[in-house]
């Protein structure tokens, strides 16, 4: 059988066993000062009685120590606070020291409590006699005593104790549920027991990891990649196609040239717009959780943005109405970004608004939230086609579009959103969409404004 000690060593987390000792020695410095001031008292009380002449010098001394080897005996009565500090009074709910010396008992108990997996303590009878918080997490109906069956019904977490046990080896294994909710977890089971039976002593550690986490962060990162490149392919493939066409059979023909080379252009812009979209969006991405430091002014971008889409919105006969709020509106942030949110709002109500339709930049201070409490609105809207309730969840993913079709003919990315949604989180804002089909819809944005802090 391998040693279990240098597992249980390298399960020891050394922050929290760091502040389990700074606990102990603080809990210890209390009691020596409790009892320093209650042998005070005492010493005291005995020297007034022999000053007084109560009692003689001899029976003074000799009561004083006997006072003070019960003082000195006595184990101090704990606060509250230490109590809740106490690391050996927490984990009864999750296993008491039930057997085995209580030294040892204590401190393969503190050991689990400190792993950050979640971790449980099994007797040879796979029983649970212990386990930490983490694990509680992930299966709240746990309770010591119970079976590890009743923690997962799982044939291959069984299989994989079996295998632990008899191969004395460290088992890995998968266990996919489906119920309650759909996850995947990582089980590690690990023999720390030898063949005597000793109770009260984990026999078996088994610690599990959540996946599932992690595969949606995968599955979303391999979606982004194939996405991005089906995007930048089906351009590529119409450039190949008109450069061998014009090297072939349309190479004496003019009218034909012209043409395809103004499709080439159009399909050129289209990949530059997806690169500088792919760029702005992994640089969004990666700032998230940068607070922004610049000061804004929203009425001042309002009038920015709505001057520079001023010629796009011709072409479509729509305009574009700026309504501010009085005085500036600052809010802390990065005016690039702002402006960068605002125009892809904009762009998008002339691109799926009306033809010679309304698009409205309104600025306004509102109470917001409950209790509610003064913020500022940032809300473009349009009295366009609107988009159907099914697709406002999902409108802000990267590459989702209600209509794929419309977002290509226009020009679209479908990365627009996605990066007003990253920009918005890392200005701390909450992003609101609201549409009716055939009325038109509103993008909604709510910041903090600067020097309102109520
Ligand atoms: P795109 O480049 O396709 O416009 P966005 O991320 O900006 O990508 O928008 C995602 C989708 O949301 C669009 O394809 C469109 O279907 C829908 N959408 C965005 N803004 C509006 C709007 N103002 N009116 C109707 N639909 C909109």
């Amino acid at each position: 059988m391998t040693d279990p000690r240098p597992l249980v060593r390298s399960l020891s987390a050394p922050r929290s066993s760091v502040e389990r000792v700074l606990a102990q020695f603080r809990a210890l410095r209390r009691r020596l000062r409790e009892r320093a001031r209650a042998l005070a008292l005492v010493a005291i009380v005995f020297t007034v009685l022999w000053f007084a002449g109560g009692l003689s010098g001899a029976l003074a001394l000799t009561s004083f120590l006997l006072m003070a080897m019960v003082v000195a005996g006595r184990e101090p009565a704990e606060s509250d606070g230490e109590k809740e500090r106490s690391p050996d009074v927490e984990p009864r709910r999750r296993g008491g020291s039930g057997g085995g010396n209580d030294r040892e008992g204590e401190s393969w108990r503190l050991i689990v409590d400190a792993v950050p997996d979640a971790t449980v303590a099994l007797d040879h009878n796979f029983n649970i006699i212990h386990f930490n918080a983490r694990l509680e997490e992930l299966f709240p109906n746990i309770r010591v005593g119970q079976p590890l069956s009743q923690l997962s019904r799982h044939p291959e977490l069984n299989a994989a104790v079996e295998r632990a046990v008899t191969a004395n080896q460290q088992v890995v294994v998968d266990l996919y549920e489906r119920v309650p909710v759909e996850r995947r977890l990582s089980a590690t089971i690990s023999r720390i027991g030898g063949r005597e039976i000793r109770r009260g002593l984990p026999f078996l550690i088994a610690c599990f990891r959540d996946l599932t986490e992690q595969d949606k962060l995968a599955q979303m990162r391999a979606d982004f990649i194939a996405n991005a490149s089906h995007e930048l392919r089906t351009p590529l493939a119409s450039l190949r196609g008109f450069v061998e066409t014009l090297q072939g059979p349309a190479r004496d023909d003019p009218e034909a040239r012209a043409r395809f080379l103004a499709i080439m252009s159009s399909q050129a812009n289209r990949m530059t717009r997806l690169i500088d979209d792919l760029l702005s969006l992994s640089r969004a991405e990666m700032r998230v959780h940068l607070p922004p430091r610049g000061i804004v002014d929203l009425n001042e971008v309002a009038s920015y943005v709505a001057q520079a889409l001023d010629p796009v919105a011709a072409s479509s006969k729509a305009k574009i109405a700026v309504t501010k709020a009085e005085g500036p509106v600052r809010i802390r942030g990065d005016r690039d970004e702002i402006v960068q949110v605002l125009q892809n709002l904009v762009h998008n109500a002339i691109k799926y608004g009306r033809e010679g339709g309304r698009i409205e930049i309104a600025i306004s201070r509102v109470l917001d939230g409950s209790p509610p409490r003064p913020r500022v609105l940032l809300a473009v809207a349009d009295d366009g086609q609107g988009i159907a309730p099914e697709h406002l969840p999902r409108l802000t993913e990267r590459f989702y579009r209600a209509n794929a079709q419309a977002s290509r003919e226009k020009g679209g990315t479908g990365l627009g959103l996605a990066i007003v949604k990253h920009i918005v989180l890392r200005h701390r804002g909450e992003l609101r969409i609201s549409s009716t089909l055939g009325k038109g819809s509103t993008f909604s944005i709510l910041f903090d404004e600067v020097g309102n802090r109520s």
